[in-house]
């Protein structure tokens, strides 16, 4: 394999030897030019984990971190995010009320900001529901994104936010008064114009246009590596693969490389990328 000539970055991708094809899958982004990644930690089911305190979050979270551990083993640098997936909200809220949940909820944030602090993470999750979970559960959801956003601006990191599919300006606004950055909060899966720092998936039309204009973005898969959900997504070798289609077709040039895949991820993680 030759060495790559700029670096590729991934922000945001899932990688489960238990329930996926685990090292295979990051092989596969090595291969296809990928150099570094963002592996974020998954929902508490998927691992069959039902949390019922924030430290119960851990099992899920030492799993994330032995996982970047084995893949940092094939040569690629891996970042782990770490937090509480919203629709955590829907599953707990069927055994425990909606407040006891957001309680859990926070506490796990609480835990998971303690593996940034300590140095295992370098970045948050949270969010809200991207379906239709109704005024009240909306409502919880907002409560916990606060916290999570709270907790971000206490361990100076960034926070990968899933929500709603739109700008998510409210949001913008809780950043504000939380004391994060705005470009630090990461809207995961994004649309173009959110206020948010935004991340797409490896097949949005207007990032060529966008990176000629300096406007900062970064590229994410979100391969979920779950078997029972093949095609549930794109694969783990879509960031690089449509990179270099766009680089391929004159769309963006080597330079536009390292501004979306180094420069742009330095400036909103606070974390080297070096070749
Ligand atoms: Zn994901």
């Amino acid at each position: 394999m030759t060495s790559p000539k700029f670096p590729v970055t991934d922000d945001h991708i899932h990688i489960d030897p238990v329930n996926g094809r685990g090292l295979d899958a990051a092989r596969d982004f090595l291969r296809a030019g990928g150099t570094h990644m963002f592996l974020v930690s998954k929902p508490s089911w998927s691992l069959g984990v039902s949390p019922s305190t924030g430290t119960d979050y851990r099992q899920v979270f030492d799993e994330t971190i032995r996982v970047a551990g084995l893949v940092a083993e094939l040569g690629l640098v891996v970042y782990p995010v770490l937090g509480v997936h919203p629709a955590e909200i829907s599953r707990l809220s069927e055994r425990i009320s909606l407040a006891d949940a957001v309680a859990v909820m926070k506490g796990g944030l609480d835990c998971a900001a303690g593996y940034v602090l300590e140095g295992k993470a370098v970045a948050l999750k949270s969010g809200r529901p991207h379906y239709d979970a109704g005024p009240e559960v909306l409502s919880a959801s907002n409560d916990v994104l606060f916290h999570a956003l709270e907790k971000a601006a206490e361990c100076r990191c960034a926070l990968q936010v899933h929500a709603e599919t739109g700008p998510c300006m409210d949001i913008a606004d809780m950043a504000n008064k939380a004391g994060v950055p705005v470009d630090r909060v990461v809207k995961h899966y994004a649309s173009p114009g959110t206020p948010l720092h935004p991340s797409f998936i490896a097949r949005e039309e207007t990032i060529p246009d966008l990176v000629r204009e300096r406007h900062p973005l970064t590229m994410e898969s979100d391969y979920m590596d779950e078997n029972s959900r093949p095609g549930a997504v794109i694969g783990p070798k879509s960031v690089p693969r449509y990179t270099n289609q766009l680089l391929a077709a004159g769309r963006i040039t080597v330079e536009d490389c390292f501004f979306i895949h180094a420069e742009t991820v330095e400036h909103v993680y606070g974390v080297p990328v070096n070749l």
